[in-house]
């Protein structure tokens, strides 16, 4: 079933050198997730014994599929009349009986593996009904290809069995954000991917979780094999495989010795020359605050409530909102939170959103929202009732104009009236910020800047929409750099502007995460930095160690440089002078 790779795999020990996408350190065994058409390619004939579980797994992909149709219809309901009709169109396919029966018959009778019956299958009546005479039937195929798709990729996901990869380091040609929850839920303790880009939300969540990770290994997951033993080097972007016991000794102490030495840092960080600047955490789940705070975070700067729905893999009711965001404000209280609002859609699509060529350029974050005010004014509702003890901030993702503020200011004006009118209590004044990360929001900031409260400036956006590279493409990876002088200047304009009207600045891209950056940060005059819990300690103590008014003339230079390469080699020789 598995590709031979010429011997390689069978070699004592092996380094592999890759990006370093999440600090840290893992050894565990390999859990190979190998690309689904390969799956398809290489198989062996299933035992009979374990025949019924192939079945049962085919069922099980069948019902999740069954949910997610309905529950991504429902979602739909309403800008698609025809919702109705499409899922009940939908689930007569999925139950048809004479697939039913050709899938059970090529698990059970001819020992196909669950994905492989499914897969030709579905091609034998997809078949069929190409050749069929009339039009009608023949467009049929079209929704059973769709189905046979979703269905792969229900199969071909690994078996949703709770603590199966206890310890386990995952190697998978590239992830998604809720991937990466799961494989964290399930136990999983390292990632090595073949793609994938560095500010990508599967490397986001992976950072914000701890869990070490490698990305852009060539073939990972035809080089390595199952169960053998893997060091990730998250720190240093290596993955060693089938370690000497030396090696394995010698990064098993030093994965020990990191999460001893996770130390708490109380008090806000203050330059050599006395500007304060806070730090706080960017989290995603109320799971995460408690290590947030032990790690010294000053607040919580950004919560993606959106991976709230990739976890649950259901919309949450406005109930289930309620309960998380109170969660997380009671965990952090008396400190800040900052709860921004869904930003689905581009890597974070859910089921019901429409399919778009190019979805980072479409209906994203507020945009998809303000389409669906019933969804927005739910949401606003339940943070408007974490925020009674007055420390909840807003946050809006993907803004590109005034008018979407405005809609958005008078939703929430809406929103509060409707718990005005219940009888229910919430911070009438609580702060509205934006999140700056399209160049036009950049450009606009002066005018923005009088709508809101704060700006939260979100690099990893920025740089993808100002330099035009897509953040989780690794074909790109060379061209999407944070440093680049077109971002530097832009976050110039925009801290520049915010001072002007008197409102924070805040930065809760990944640029707040690297050492080399935190004196152009601090020359900006950002007013506060929000970065994953585990980075907090080592950047209060980088902030301690800057004068303010150097960190100018850094950032003086640097806006002057000509390309990303000029920046490092700058910000090199100011780290390496004495
Ligand atoms: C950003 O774009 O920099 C940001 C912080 O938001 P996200 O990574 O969730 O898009
Ligand atoms: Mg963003």
């Amino acid at each position: 079933m598995d590709s031979d790779a010429g011997g390689l795999k069978r070699s004592p020990s092996l380094r592999f050198q890759g990006i370093a996408a999440s600090h840290g350190i893992a050894v565990g065994h390999a859990v190979i997730l190998r690309a689904p058409q390969e799956r398809l390619l290489h198989w062996r004939i299933v035992p009979p014994p374990e025949r019924p579980y192939h079945l049962e797994r085919y069922h099980h992909a069948r019902q999740l599929l069954l949910e997610a149709i309905r529950a991504g219809m429902n979602l739909a309901a309403g800008t698609l009349p025809d919702a109705h009709a499409i899922v009940e169109s939908y689930e007569l396919i999925v139950s048809d009986p004479a697939i039913e029966q050709t899938i059970s018959n090529r698990i059970l009778g001819e020992g196909m593996p669950a994905e492989v019956a499914v897969s030709t299958a579905y091609d034998a009546h997809i078949h069929a009904l190409a050749s069929a005479s009339d039009p009608f039937i023949r467009e049929r195929r079209y929704d059973l290809e769709n189905i046979r798709q979703k269905l792969l990729a229900a199969l071909l996901s690994p078996p949703p069995t709770t603590g199966s990869l206890r310890g386990a380091i995952i190697v998978a040609p590239s992830l998604l954000a809720s991937d990466v929850l799961q494989y964290y839920d399930e136990g999983a303790q390292g990632i090595v991917t073949e793609v994938g880009g560095i500010s990508s939300h599967a490397c986001i969540v992976a950072r914000t979780l701890g869990i070490p990770a490698v990305i852009g290994i060539r073939n990972a997951t035809r080089l390595l094999d199952d169960n053998v033993q893997l060091i990730v080097d998250g720190t240093r972007g290596l993955v060693i495989a089938s370690p000497d016991e030396t090696t394995a000794e010698h990064y098993r102490a030093l994965r020990d010795t990191r999460v001893e030495h996770r130390t708490s840092h109380t008090g806000i960080a203050t330059t050599t020359d006395g500007v304060a600047i806070p730090v706080y955490a960017s989290v995603d789940s109320p799971d995460e605050v408690p290590n947030a705070m032990a790690q010294g975070a000053d607040g919580i700067g950004l919560v993606r409530t959106e991976l709230l729905l990739v976890r649950l893999r259901h919309f949450p009711s406005e109930q289930e909102q309620t309960a998380w965001y109170r969660a997380i404000v009671e965990r952090a209280y008396p400190k800040p939170v900052t709860l921004r609002i869904f930003d689905l859609g581009s890597d974070k699509a859910i089921g019901g959103m429409p399919h778009e060529p190019n979805p980072a350029l479409g209906l994203r974050g507020l945009r998809f929202l303000l389409q669906r005010h019933d969804l927005l004014r739910a949401q606003l509702r339940a943070i408007l009732r974490a925020s009674v003890q007055r420390t909840v901030r807003l946050l809006a993702p993907m803004v590109t104009t005034a008018e979407e503020v405005e809609t958005l200011l008078s939703l929430l004006e809406t929103a509060k009236q409707e718990l005005r009118d219940n009888r229910e209590s919430f911070d009438e004044h609580i702060p509205l910020g934006i999140m700056v990360e399209t160049p036009a929001a950049a450009l606009l900031a002066d005018q923005l800047a009088g709508h809101v409260a704060f700006f939260s400036i979100g690099t990893n956006d920025l740089t993808q929409y100002t330099l035009a590279a897509d953040r989780t493409s690794n074909l790109v990876a060379y061209l999407f750099d944070q440093l680049h002088p077109a971002v530097l200047r832009l976050l110039q304009m925009i801290v520049s502007a915010a001072k002007r009207r008197g409102i924070h600045a805040e930065l809760c891209g990944d640029l707040a995460t690297f050492p080399s950056a935190t004196e152009l940060l601090v020359g900006l005059g950002i007013s506060a930095l929000s970065v994953a819990p585990t980075s907090i300690p080592a950047l209060k103590e980088k902030i301690s160690t800057i004068n303010a008014a150097q960190a100018e003339q850094l950032l003086a230079q640097a806006l002057a440089a000509s390309d990303s390469a000029a920046v490092r080699a700058l910000l090199n020789h100011q780290h390496s002078s004495p």
